[in-house]
């Protein structure tokens, strides 16, 4: 059909197809018959071709003003902002959030460009003092080259600006392969980069397949950093490739998130940050909560409440302004889901409701999915364990404050932690013994500010952390100068 709109590639400056002439369509996970666009499916020539164009532009961008950098942030800044109703719309029909939350992410993209305009202002390096009085001792933070960036589908705007904003901003140049269920909230991104005047080559966009578009990306040598956000499974792969050629890796994996609630508790506070973190974005957050780990003593009365919460979720297209949940991405992660949902049924774990593929006509045509509910989940079963992604609660009691926090451990990812109570000493004795990069007190998983770091401990990340000033440890290398003067002439 000649209406639906046909976006390209973003390479050495120009809106191109791809070299193959190969075309993917996109389509709304709320109706599967609506195709969104369709978008270059690209391979490793398209991924030559920008890599090539990003390795020229490196040669002038990288030796440039940190200053020049930081007024083209700023004003890709100001023109996303310009956009905002329109991408927030445009991304609750590709990803299936609510429109509040596309609108929400679309103004958190304009932010990080905008904190990374500034930060790009910052000092970047240090003097020290030296054992020779006359030497000058100094270090200068200096940008990798090419970095490739590989995002995931369910932050589709928000992931690639706080991982290309960083990198643009201290030097770097970028080729950029979003996931292939959310190409257009990439174009919009790189759309507004590319008209507040990046030179061209210094961010190039190649839309296409993992296997088609990542491969070839990780596996050339001029690409000497790779950001990656994603599952486990590949987060392991691009281990190896990385790993084998000595190529600089950020890894943003999965998460298992606990919210712990005492008896001491608001538990109309805690009832409000558990359900938003374990069903806002159907669920599908690295940081959503997963896990409500619960004092023994309320567990029941808790488990009640949460029902009756989920149970009033109203759930359909997220443009419907009434919507409080949209669909999953697609029907594949939907009959997951609900297949995972099954699968602890049948292994007999108390199953409250939930986790069916929804019917009636509007709803068949998407990748519904009810909220579920299970209660008395043992922490080792593989409801406990593994991240399902979507929206699955699972309420495990404990005796205390010891047991919540060793269930809460008992897990291999460590992304986020939240506990509510209202005494201050508990709260601070679970700041120091969750194993999680980012700990909330009194507030849901999924809750992170773009000024301070973003990463998990164990197999949540590759110890380095996103955001805020940690951004500029990743896309940089230390240089220390020493400058010794020649003898003064008397
Ligand atoms: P998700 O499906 O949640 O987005 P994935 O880990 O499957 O998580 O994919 C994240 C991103 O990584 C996507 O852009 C995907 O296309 C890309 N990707 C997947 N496999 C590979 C791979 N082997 N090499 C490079 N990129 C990959």
């Amino acid at each position: 059909m000649s209406d639906i709109p046909v976006f390209r590639n973003y390479i050495a400056g120009e809106w191109k197809a791809a070299a193959s002439g190969a075309v993917m369509e996109n389509r709304n996970p709320s109706n599967r018959d609506e195709i969104i666009g369709r978008f270059a499916a690209s391979d490793a020539e398209d991924v030559k071709q920008a890599v090539d164009a990003a390795a020229e532009a490196y040669k002038t961008w990288g030796k440039g003003s940190a200053i020049a950098r930081a007024n083209i942030l700023h004003k890709a800044a100001t023109i996303l902002e310009s956009r905002i109703p329109e991408i927030g719309r445009e991304l609750s029909r590709e990803e299936g959030k609510t429109l509040k939350e596309g609108i929400g992410e679309t103004t958190r993209a304009v932010q990080i460009l905008r904190y990374y305009a500034g930060e790009a202002q910052q000092p970047s390096g240090e003097h020290y003092p030296s054992m020779n009085p006359a030497t000058l001792l100094y270090t200068v933070r200096e940008p990798l080259g090419v970095c490739g960036i590989i995002t995931p589908w369910n932050f589709p705007i928000a992931i690639p600006a706080w991982k290309i904003a960083p990198a643009l901003a201290f030097g770097n140049t970028v080729v950029f392969k979003p996931a292939s269920l959310t190409p257009l909230c990439a174009v919009r991104l790189v759309e507004a980069l590319a008209e507040a005047g990046l030179p061209a080559g210094v961010l190039n966009l190649v839309t296409g397949s993992a296997g088609k578009v990542g491969d070839p990306l990780v596996k050339d040598d001029r690409v000497v950093a790779v950001s990656f956000t994603g599952s486990n499974e590949v987060g392991g792969e691009l281990r190896k490739t990385m790993g084998a050629r000595g190529g600089k890796l950020q890894l943003e994996l999965g998460g298992k998130n606990p919210a712990i609630v005492l008896a001491d508790a608001d538990l109309d506070q805690a009832l409000m940050h558990v359900v938003n973190g374990a069903m806002m974005s159907t669920g599908q957050k690295c940081t959503a909560t997963s896990r409500a780990i619960v004092d023994r003593r309320i567990a029941d009365a808790f488990t009640e409440k949460l029902a009756q919460r989920i149970a009033s979720i109203r759930v359909g297209d997220p443009l419907d302004p009434d919507t409080q949940m949209g669909p999953l991405i697609d029907d594949k992660a939907a009959d997951r889901v609900a297949g995972e949902v099954k699968t602890a049924k049948e292994q007999g774990v108390t199953h409250v409701f939930g986790g069916e593929r929804l019917s009636g006509e509007e709803r068949e045509r998407g990748a519904f999915v009810a909220p579920a509910l299970f209660t008395n989940v043992d922490p080792s079963s593989r409801l406990g364990q593994e991240e399902l992604f979507g929206p699955v609660l699972g309420v495990i009691p404990a005796d205390g404050l010891d047991e919540a926090v060793a269930i809460a451990n008992q897990v291999r990812f460590g992304l986020s932690a939240s506990i509510f109570t209202r005494d201050l000493a508990t709260a601070l004795i679970f700041a120091q013994q969750a194993e999680a990069g980012i700990v909330h007190v009194n507030s849901e998983t999924a809750g992170a500010e773009p000024q301070v770091p973003f990463g998990g401990m164990k197999g949540s990340s590759s110890y380095s952390r996103e955001q805020g000033k940690a951004a500029r440890e990743f896309f940089t290398q230390t240089k220390t100068v020493y400058i010794d003067l020649p003898p003064v002439a008397k």
